[in-house]
């Protein structure tokens, strides 16, 4: 492979495209079952789940609508705190729909927690999340977490979405980044 390569800075793959995309069929097949025929506003949250929700949108084939929103979480170093700012909202009014939260991955869960609260009291039919991936610190917060695509370990993982200093999220797999990369 050319060290220039992208995917040469990666130590070890957890989920590889064809994993991926298996994962997200299996949920799309369960949220589809669920929903039966209603029609879904996926929500996602920039800028990790794009991947994410672009090919669970294409998988799914219920009626969808998608929208988008950033959030900040404030917090020492790579631990989120739980303190959540906007930085991008919703254009789309939740009055009576049945939303859907797009996740890449949830770690202490404590940012999703809270914007599953901020959703839920704007007066939609049900709140709802799906995540790729969850690590294990995030069944110590209170959430519940309809779809989940894969159980990891505690690693810092990237790809797929999933960034580095911004850097990793066009890889078509999740895995964890080589020494190299941040000594
Ligand atoms: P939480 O509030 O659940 O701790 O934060 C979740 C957010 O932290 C995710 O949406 C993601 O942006 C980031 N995050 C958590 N774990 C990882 C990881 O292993 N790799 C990357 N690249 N981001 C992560």
């Amino acid at each position: 492979m050319d060290t220039k390569d992208v995917a040469s800075d990666i130590e070890n793959v957890l989920l590889s495209k064809e994993d991926i995309q298996e994962r997200i069929k299996d949920l799309a097949a369960r949220i589809d079952a669920d929903y039966e025929g209603r029609d879904i506003l996926l929500v996602g949250v920039l800028k990790g789940a794009v991947m994410v929700m672009a090919d669970l949108a294409r998988a799914l084939h219920s009626h969808v609508t998608m929208d988008w929103m950033a959030v900040s979480s404030y917090g020492s170093g790579t631990q989120s705190s739980g303190v959540v700012r906007i930085l991008k909202d919703l254009d789309t009014d939740l009055l009576g729909k049945h939303v859907l939260i797009v996740e890449d991955i949830i770690d202490s869960g404590l940012t999703l927690s809270w914007l599953q609260s901020n959703l839920r009291s704007r007066g939609p039919a049900s709140v709802e999340i799906c995540t790729l991936l969850r690590k294990p610190d995030a069944a110590k917060v209170e959430i519940d977490v309809k779809y989940v695509g894969e159980e990891i370990p505690n690693e810092f993982v990237v790809g797929y979405g999933l960034d580095f200093a911004e850097k990793y999220r066009n890889l078509d797999f999740v895995g964890t980044l080589a020494r190299h990369v941040y000594e």
